[in-house]
């Protein structure tokens, strides 16, 4: 650290200061912090400097005055506070008295008792030792730093040392920071904190907001304190600085620039979202009583929940829990993992509750063995590792030992609600993955979904891999949901590395390697120090084997190696120079954790094996497990309950990860594989390899991404780009490109094609149009192969036309599929481009000119290799056998294209009665992979585009899935499903650019409908919060907040009472003008999450007026019911078709097929942006060509 500069900041200071605060500054020069460790200037040099920061800035005047309550999260888990003296600085004489307190992951004090922020905070995983020294006092060291406090008593003392032995002890210390469970640090960098002259390295997280005072405290656990965010507000006040503003402090900030700022202040905002979105599903866990209580030692409000075993617990509880790996105990935070916390899940742990599953799993707890809250870890551990590992105190379903009944039993009630007895029968040994001997339901897992049991179904889902608890330890492996090979035995000499927590990214020279004798016997791999020991150094089951994957060779020092991964994230690193014994090694290995199922796998040369969690189109509901391996470019799969597929990697319509990267997605003609990052570590392996794969892998045609029809992405592409923007191109074709350009579109295409879009106004069209001139040119084989690409041009020179005919097509059908489809595809576009030589100047000879040398690859010397092309191109529709409607309507359509972009290029477009808008349709997600583009006729409806969509996608409709089409406003942080009915067009016209259409299912329609059901008529009241949006000054800054009120909803109208007895109306408006959003943006703090955003828009041509307000209810299915009587007064009682989509998916009008009046216009944008989606129109493999092949 950096002593010198802290004496000057003391000098400077000392001289700003005004007499009147000397005394308090004098002995703050000390204080300990300003040769040590803290930073009394954060707190403390405002004093008397700053009126222009007025009181709030100061640490004693500071905190408002509402500010009474302190916050109760950083309270919630305090193990112990107390007043100690904390330990002079070096050089200084006097102790200092602090206010200590201790929780689970920090060690913080403060000036005193009422301070909210700390002057200093230690985590407790970084503290290697807790000793007492001397009289009254102990020692707290970590790795760098020992910090020494004195309490009051001897007794006090002890009770010190002890909590933090207690909390500190079996704790891994971590290289970095740990917030608890594995989460990412949202943004870090030095800060200045106005006021202060240095700067201050800070560390967004999750939902806090950490101070350190450099990068090297940050680094060893040593900070200056922690800002919860759930109280925070973030302000920006000028160029580079913003206000963090919490209800006891006003923290000023400085970044370095006004980009940096930008990026501080979207992360601070980000953790406030997740602050108060956090306590969200905390909250609702803890609706039910038990749950805010730890299941395993009581202590109040657990924050953590093992999700297959539907136990909330509290955080060392869980750390416990995380210790007997993933296959015992899921292990997700309420307040951080979000994402798995789905309506169904909070449901399970609603139903359930500590209580009643204790009454299971902890039926038999001696009192002697029973946790308190302030146990220690190693009784935590032997409990529950006896209670979930063991099962040592359930109760004992009466069906026990009996495996035949309990699977029966299981698949019996997973049809009904009874949770707690699917929890009695999965973890008394129900197989979770039996048959169920039905065909249409073949796994319980299925059975319960078609009965309509998505909370079994969770339930379930989340147990799928589950170990059994099981009492003899160490005994045999049971993995009972698959079963492996029995009697695979293997050993002999590797050479392994050290286990790693983290992928290998560099090569490992001979040395890191050391000798092992290993072993494969009974499902368990092991390795020893030599083959004369008998203990082994590690073991691997076979169960907890997740993949294996071969090196290249030489990747590593070691000729061969082979990588594997275990359940528990680590990954293992063997060697040897032997290539055969490398061979039977993976063999082996592989056949003891590859299942009998998925056994052809072995028999692959694959360069990974191993299981994945994954989802496809049919149901996404619940995960299921597959084992893959790949080979190539082709992935190998064995999922539950199916036959083996293969999926080529080349030919995937799209590849993309998604949130976060957790879920890998393939999409394929006809279907989609969402294969789920269980754990990180052999994910991002197989994303790795299964991305690499996917892009093109060499020089030759079939080498490259493919489309459906084996035409390579490339070629699609700069086609469809041509027939899009160039085909009025004077001289395409003919012209060159910027060579730069061209070569730069060559290798992203080569990178990887399907991620390239191309487009108007970022590329050029001689850059296109020469990309797939040399990617012809430069094609190994060649277009026409490199053995008849001589009698293609021998046969030119046939006289008799019908023989030249019929020796071409019999040419053609002696190409590979890939250079037949092409060539088809290439031929058919130069017939177009052609057709409109009256715009383009390329007439047919021109055309064979360029492209006879360019396909032949030869140097153009005289006319042979034109005129073989110029007979491709003229006598098209007999060699390739073209049907001449089909070839007419794509004429006529690119007819249009021309007629259109003339019109854009004229003037901005008119809008035709009647016409067709090409609009941008986002499936389940807003993201580019997830984009259809689909015309919008005027008539369309919701429902129609919704069938259009799915049709699309080949996604089938069950029973009670609601698919709609949604509104969404990113802006307004709201949505809203639109009416079936309802036609898309008007929407499209009425909303910004911050909204956009989405396809998703409803999932609260079914609760809706069953709610309209059962009321006689339509209407409903009660209280709301309501608060509107006001402006102030006209500035766009809206003030109030939300108040309760009582309002009465009928079928003409909503009226608003300022209570239950007012008489006359507050407001008063027609319902039918209502339009009601589901969500209501954050940054208004809504009080609770079941908020609606209400759009009232008269459209009185006198005066038009338009509000926006909101309604926020107590809990979710009162907001559903106010929602649902909204749907059904706004269309009397009609809000879903009462066969379903079936009826719209059936009957549907497709879109007109007749182009002579249609309007490519894209709906709202500038000219550049319609001219992009004309563009993006044409990359839609189903605009054009789709039926020409
Ligand atoms: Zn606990």
């Amino acid at each position: 650290m950096n002593t010198p500069d802290r004496v000057r900041v003391c000098r400077d200071m000392s001289l700003q200061v005004p007499g009147q605060a000397k005394g308090r500054y004098s002995s703050l020069c000390s204080d300990d912090e300003l040769l040590d460790d803290d930073d009394p200037t954060l707190w403390q040099d405002e004093v008397g400097l700053s009126n222009l920061q007025g009181s709030v800035y100061l640490p004693d005047t500071g905190r408002l005055a509402s500010a009474t309550k302190e916050d109760s999260s950083q309270l919630a888990a305090v193990i112990k506070m107390g007043w100690l003296d904390k330990n002079p600085p070096q050089g200084a004489l006097y102790y200092q008295r602090r206010w200590v307190k201790l929780d689970v992951d920090y060690l913080r004090y403060f000036d005193n008792d009422k301070e909210i922020y700390s002057k200093g905070i230690i985590s407790t995983a970084f503290i290697t030792n807790v000793t007492s020294v001397g009289e009254l006092k102990f020692e707290v060291a970590t790795n760098n730093r020992t910090f020494i406090f004195r309490a009051e008593s001897e007794a006090e003392r002890n009770d010190w040392v002890t909590v933090l032995q207690d909390c500190t002890k079996g704790r891994q210390r971590r290289s970095t920071m740990n917030h608890g469970s594995p989460l990412t640090l949202d943004y870090q960098g030095y800060l200045e904190l106005k006021g202060l002259r240095s700067k201050l390295y800070t560390v967004v997280v999750s939902d806090k907001v950490f101070l350190y005072k450099n990068i090297d405290d940050f680094r060893i656990g040593v900070g200056i304190t922690s800002i919860e965010m759930n109280v925070g507000n973030i302000k920006e006040t000028d160029r580079r600085t913003f206000d963090l503003t919490t209800p006891y402090r006003i923290f000023s900030f400085i970044a370095e620039s006004e980009q940096l700022k930008d990026q501080w202040v979207d992360a601070m905002r980000n953790a406030i979202g997740e602050a108060l979105s956090n306590s969200e599903v905390a909250d609702q866990i803890w609706a039910e009583p038990s749950n805010s209580f730890c299941a395993d030692c009581g202590a109040s409000k657990p924050e953590w929940a093992a999700i297959n075993l539907c136990v909330v617990v509290c955080k060392r509880c869980a750390g416990e829990h995380r210790g007997l790996g993933p296959s015992i105990s899921k292990v997700r935070s309420l307040k951080m993992d979000r994402k798995v916390w789905t309506e169904e899940l909070i449901q399970v742990f609603l139903l359930l509750g500590n209580e009643r599953v204790n009454s299971f799993w902890a039926a038999n707890v001696p009192p002697s063995e029973a946790l308190t809250p302030s146990s220690c870890s190693e009784d935590r551990r032997r409990f529950i590792t006896n209670k979930y590992r063991q099962g040592k105190y359930r109760k004992y379903h009466p069906l026990y030992g009996n495996q035949k009944e309990l699977n029966n039993a299981l698949c019996i009630n997973v049809q009904c609600s009874d949770l707690l007895e699917t929890i009695s029968l999965i973890f008394c040994g129900a197989d979770v993955n039996c048959s169920t001997g039905m065909a249409s339901w073949p796994s319980p897992l299925s059975l319960a979904s078609g009965h309509s049991q998505p909370l079994q179904a969770e339930l379930i889902s989340h147990n799928l891999n589950t170990e059994l608890p099981r009492s003899e330890i160490g005994g045999a492996m049971e993995a009972v949901h698959y079963s492996a090979q029995p009697c695979v035995s293997h050993n002999g000499f590797l050479f392994k590395t050290a286990s790693m927590a983290r992928a290998i990214t560099e090569r490992k020279s001979r040395e890191e390697f050391s000798r092992r004798w290993c072993t494969l016997n009974d499902g368990t791999f092991s390795y020893y120090e030599s083959d004369k020991n008998s203990n082994p150094n590690g073991a691997l089951k076979a169960s907890e084997i997740v993949c294996l994957a071969v090196d290249t060779p030489e990747k590593h020092g070691y000729e061969n190696t082979f990588e594997l991964y275990s359940e528990s994230e680590r990954l293992y690193l063997f060697g040897t120079d032997d290539p055969d014994s490398h061979k039977e090694w993976v063999k082996s290995i592989a056949k003891c954790f590859i299942p009998a199922s998925a056994e052809p796998l072995l028999r692959l040369g694959f360069e990974r094996i191993g299981r994945l969690k994954c989802k496809d189109g049919l149901n996404l509901q619940t995960s299921k497990v597959g084992w893959f391996a790949l080979v190539g470019s082709t992935l190998h799969a064995y999922l539950e309950d199916s036959q083996g597929e293969e999926i080529h990697l080349r030919k995937l319509n799209e590849l993309s990860t998604q949130q976060d990267n957790e879920v890998l997605v393939l999409v394929e003609r006809g279907r989609t594989l969402y294969i789920e990052g269980e754990r990180k570590l052999d994910f991002a392996g197989w994303c790795g390899a299964i991305q690499t794969a996917a892009g093109s892998g060499g020089d030759t045609l079939s080498q490259q991404q493919l489309t459906e029809t084996d035409i390579p992405v490339i070629v699609h592409s700069c086609i469809g780009y041509i027939t899009q923007c160039g085909l009025t191109s004077e001289g395409i074709y003919r012209k060159s490109g910027v060579n730069s350009r061209v070569a730069a579109l060559c290798e992203r295409f080569r990178r990887d094609a399907r991620s390239l879009r191309l487009k108007e106004g970022e590329h050029q069209v001689d850059d296109v149009s020469n990309t797939l001139k040399r990617f012809f040119r430069e094609l190994e084989e060649g277009l026409f192969t490199s053995e008849d690409g001589s009698t293609w041009l021998s046969t030119a020179a046939i006289q008799d036309e019908s023989k030249k005919i019929s020796q071409y097509q019999m040419l053609l059908n002696r190409l590979p599929r890939v250079n037949k489809a092409t060539l088809q595809a290439l031929i058919n576009h130069l017939y177009c481009v052609q057709r409109f030589s009256e715009l383009n100047q390329m007439n047919l000879h021109n055309l064979a000119i360029v492209f006879g040398p360019t396909l032949f690859q030869t140097d153009g010397k005289d006319y042979t290799a034109g005129r073989a092309i110029e007979d491709l191109i003229q006598h098209y529709t007999l060699i390739f056998e073209v049907d001449e409607q089909q070839l007419k309507k794509q004429l006529e359509e690119i007819t249009v294209i021309i007629q259109v972009r003339e019109k854009l290029n004229t003037k901005f477009p008119s809008t035709e009665p009647g016409g067709h808008f090409i609009c941008t349709v986002y499936l389940e997600e807003k993201k580019d992979t997830a984009e259809q583009h689909v015309k919008i006729p005027g008539s369309m409806t919701a429902a129609e585009l919704t069938c259009e969509v799915l049709d699309r996608r080949n996604i089938t409709v069950k029973d009670k899935e609601y698919w709609s089409c949604w509104e969404v406003s990113d802006k307004e942080e709201m949505e809203r499903p639109l009416h079936y009915q309802e036609r898309v067009l008007p929407i499209l016209h009425s909303f910004g650019t911050d909204s956009h259409l989405l396809i998703k299912k409803n999932l609260a329609m079914e609760a809706m409908i069953v709610y309209l059901t059962s009321r006689v008529d339509a209407s409903k009241h009660g209280m709301m919060k309501f608060r509107e949006e006001r402006s102030i000054l006209g500035l766009g800054l809206t003030s109030g907040s939300f108040h309760d009120r009582y309002f009465i909803l009928n079928s003409s109208s909503l009226r608003m009472y300022k209570e239950v007895r007012s008489n006359r109306p507050e407001r008063d408006w027609p319902v039918k003008n209502l339009r009601v959003y589901l969500g209501i943006k954050k940054k208004l703090r809504p009080p609770t999450c079941w908020g609606l955003t209400v759009v009232y828009e008269s459209k009185k041509q006198e005066r038009p007026e338009r509000q926006q307000w909101y309604l926020c209810c107590d809990t979710q299915s009162e907001m559903r019911e106010w929602y649902a009587t909204f749907l059904s007064i706004q269309y009397d009682g009609n809000v879903w078709p009462q066969d379903g989509l079936q009826q719209t998916r059936v009957s549907r009008v497709l879109p007109d097929t007749r182009h002579g009046n249609v309007s490519l216009i894209p709906l709202r944008g500038s000219e550049n942006e319609m001219r992009n989606s004309v563009a993006a129109f044409s990359q839609d493999p189903l605009a054009l060509f789709r039926d020409v092949r």
